[in-house]
């Protein structure tokens, strides 16, 4: 039996070990932590990567999602639509600001917000719409963006899982009035712990997310208004810039990895494979396939107890989850966003699979469902 984890950065961190380790010391010989030098050449080196003019670190996704949203002027009792089936810090980012979350249902081929749905939930309160990219593709942008122009709500692109991800030629991030891009250790470009970062083409908007992320200070010790402590380390910095010249090959790798299991999985009678659409690449942050709700627990379990771990992002959508309950969503409002928390499964995708590890993956799901058991 073989054992293949759904990510393994292990075996990632002995291709740049050298590398990191050098940075790593030269950092502590300069004891220089909090911003610092290696992060401003990272966020040169995102903003040309994402194709934009600035790039800002910040201390998390999570954050670099709030403070944008701040940034764009939301604030209590403002209403923020995102979509339902995502990550909890895409809603919970708008919480904690005290603005309402506005759950809109995905569509269930590309499972990203169904911008056919979004239009009837825009309000005098709206302030922002949050498209997630969700596994690594882009929303349907063309028609977000259309909405956000007509009705002058920015957009705010939830990057987390997408970077080098690209829609009509152009990179995730590079959308929105700005984009909001995680270094958590499991994405795509992930540090050595909590980090963030935050596209945007306007010089205005950069500059105040530079004075919200040290405690809305532009002049030390000096307050014009309320900000946050989040800032990127240098030494996350410093790693994120050995790894950032790597991703694109890792990226192709586990493009290699999806066109596998695209043509072999597509063979087994009751799997769906991602759906791609014609304008976006996609660089599989995950690799999530559809499966019958009434098998897909049992295909888990098949699969786990052959040594293969898949699981599910995300078994509760969030107009269902509990945090929300005073929101008044009930089982039904969002089918789709429901149905695909119930019918899909993400498989190992990373970069250092082996062909061997593919073919056995393959194997027991086409196993699986041959024996129905
Ligand atoms: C990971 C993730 C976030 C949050 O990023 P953190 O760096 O963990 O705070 C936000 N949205 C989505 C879709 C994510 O996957």
């Amino acid at each position: 039996m073989r054992n293949i984890p759904l990510l393994d950065l292990k075996a990632q961190y002995q291709g740049i070990k050298n590398d990191v380790n050098k940075a790593v010391e030269a950092i502590f010989n300069s004891q220089s932590f909090i911003l610092g030098a290696e992060v401003v050449a990272l966020e040169k080196e995102i903003a040309s990567y994402c194709g934009v003019k600035y790039a800002v670190g910040v201390a998390s996704g999570t954050d670099a999602l709030k403070i944008s949203l701040h940034a764009a002027g939301v604030g209590r009792g403002d209403e923020v639509i995102v979509p339902s089936f995502t990550f909890m810090a895409t809603a919970g980012a708008a919480s904690e600001l005290g603005a309402i979350p506005v759950f809109v249902d995905i569509d269930p081929k590309t499972y990203t917000i169904d911008p056919s749905l979004i239009e009837k939930k825009i309000t005098g309160k709206t302030k922002a719409i949050i498209p997630v990219h969700l596994y690594g593709q882009c929303a349907d942008m063309d028609r977000i963006l259309e909405i956000s122009r007509n009705r002058k709500v920015p957009v705010i692109e939830d990057c987390a899982q997408a970077i080098g991800a690209t829609y009509g030629g152009r990179k995730a991030g590079s959308f929105g009035l700005a984009g909001a891009i995680s270094f958590f250790p499991s994405k795509n470009l992930g540090a050595f712990g909590d980090g963030g970062m935050i596209t945007t083409q306007s010089e205005e908007f950069a500059g105040r997310i530079k004075v919200l992320r040290v405690h809305g200070s532009a002049v030390r010790y000096v307050h014009e208004e309320l900000g946050y402590n989040s800032r990127l380390d240098n030494l996350q910095a410093a790693i994120l810039r050995i790894k950032l010249r790597a991703l694109d090959t890792w990226t192709k790798a586990r493009q290699e990895n999806a066109k596998f299991f695209d043509s072999e999985l597509s063979k087994i009678k009751g799997v769906v494979v991602p759906y791609l659409t014609a304008k976006n690449t996609h660089v599989y942050h995950q690799y999530v396939i559809k499966v019958d709700k009434a098998r897909r627990d049992g295909l888990i379990s098949y699969l786990e107890n052959s040594g293969i771990e898949a699981r599910v992002y995300y078994p509760i959508p969030l107009h269902l989850q509990k945090c929300y309950r005073s929101l008044g969503y009930k089982k039904g409002d969002l089918p789709n966003s429901e149905d695909s928390a119930d019918s899909t499964v993400a498989l190992p995708v990373y970069s250092e699979l082996t062909m061997p590890d593919k073919k056995y993956i393959v194997e027991k799901i086409a196993e699986f469902f041959r024996k129905g058991v």
